[in-house]
């Protein structure tokens, strides 16, 4: 059959673009279609734009400077009743990007070499892919379309794509080198909410949750002044942005000549739901595999390089979905008395969580070992029945 090019891909957000730019560059002779169905990339925002500096540019391959807004260097934990766990390095270790612009510049990189179909929707049936009213013809397919791929495929995975809210608000401030996140039933269920310094005193303050994401926005922003000890005090609304987080680990990564990147593959990080560097990251090995003409490859390398800290995280993940408030109220509160507050700022990696929370934990284990086997097996409990 005749081919349109060598690989199309169905979505332009950030795992679309990348993995095309990564085509480009790896697999220099390919021809690349690029499909999406909104008519400028970046839009509509539904990220929060949290981002290592190593990650941006080791595997978005930016310049900071660039798409940073602001830059943070460490956070606070705060647990339901208030007590905070402060985490931070020297200097900064994050940018918060605008991801309308670092969508538009990998945009520009791309359109240089590869075509882009702008406002088209585009379906796939394994074999060709179907853009508006044309049939298309291709090597390999590369599934970008984020969250709506993924449950349309896993129905499974819905329980773990949880719908999300930000506000960004005008703050009197006293601090805006530091993102907080919030603990506690009152303002998650099953993920937690946040404030992150877009810089001028304007914080994207946000949550994700099983249910009830409004009431507990309201609850959040009354509390803020309250909750930060004054740092924070919310005014003026200026923008709302909605979205969908998602925390159930990797999935189906290659079907025949399909292969899936992003949101679409579960590639975001189950503790906290950021993405962008793991599927930055995944995007270059899908264009290895592919030059080498190994598509299945793509799936055992990702399970290789991110497979087991993906793992850890979702067991995380689960463990702090099961502890009641009192109990992560005494958890922030010993991790304060044990000092750990030290080790995570020492060891602390916002790409590569498990080892410094499972030092961490040992450490809990080792100087409250009642609690913490009593908690753990109560988990272990739950989570097998
Ligand atoms: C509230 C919130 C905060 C977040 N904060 C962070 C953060 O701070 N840091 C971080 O790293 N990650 C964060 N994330 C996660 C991150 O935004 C996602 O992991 C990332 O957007 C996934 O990129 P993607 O390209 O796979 O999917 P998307 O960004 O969803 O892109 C999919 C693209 O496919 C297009 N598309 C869909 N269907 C079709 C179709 N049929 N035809 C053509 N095009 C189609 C869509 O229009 C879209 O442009 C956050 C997510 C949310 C919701």
């Amino acid at each position: 059959m005749q081919r349109d090019y060598d690989v199309i891909v169905l979505g332009g957000g950030s795992a679309g673009l990348q993995s095309a730019r990564s085509i480009l560059e790896k697999a220099g002779g390919f021809s690349v279609l690029v499909i999406e169905e909104d008519r400028r990339v970046g839009f509509p925002e539904h990220c929060t734009g949290l981002v290592s500096l190593k990650g941006v540019s080791t595997f978005l391959r930016l310049n900071h400077w660039q798409i940073a807004v602001n830059y943070v260097r460490g956070a606070h934990i705060m647990s339901p009743s208030g007590t905070r766990v402060t985490v931070e390095k020297k200097s900064s270790v994050a940018a918060v990007i605008n991801r309308p612009l670092y969508e538009q510049k990998l945009y520009d990189i791309v359109s240089r070499r590869a075509d882009i179909l702008l406002g088209v929707k585009a379906t796939t049936d394994g074999r060709s892919v179907k853009a508006g009213s044309k049939r298309l013809v291709a090597r390999y397919i590369v599934d970008a379309r984020g969250l709506k791929s993924l449950s349309s495929r896993h129905p499974q995975a819905r329980r773990w794509i949880l719908p999300a809210l930000q506000y960004d608000v005008r703050v009197e401030s006293t601090d805006s080198e530091y993102v907080y996140i919030f603990l506690g039933s009152k303002f998650s269920q099953g993920f937690f909410a946040w404030a992150v310094p877009l810089g001028d005193d304007v914080f994207r303050i946000g949550l994700a949750s099983e249910n009830l994401v409004l009431t507990r926005m309201k609850y959040l922003l009354r509390r803020m002044g309250e909750l930060t000890r004054g740092s924070l005090r919310p005014k003026d609304v200026r923008k709302v942005i909605g979205g969908a987080v998602y925390t159930g680990g990797l999935r189906e990564h290659v079907k025949g000549t399909v292969l899936y990147v992003g949101d679409s593959a579960g590639q975001t990080k189950p503790t906290t739901g950021g993405g962008l560097v793991y599927h930055s990251r995944a995007s270059i090995l899908l264009a290895k595999a592919l030059e080498r003409g190994e598509p299945e490859a793509y799936a055992r390398d990702v399970k290789r390089t991110l497979g087991l800290e993906i793992l850890g995280q979702l067991a995380l993940r689960r463990i702090f979905n099961r502890m009641s408030d009192s109990e992560l109220d005494y958890m922030l509160a010993s991790i304060k008395e044990i000092e750990g507050e030290e080790i995570i700022s020492t060891y602390g990696d916002m790409d590569t969580q498990t080892k410094v929370i499972l030092r961490v934990g040992m450490e809990l284990l080792r100087k409250k070992p009642l609690f913490y086997t009593r908690l753990l097996l109560s988990i272990v409990s739950s989570i097998i029945s």
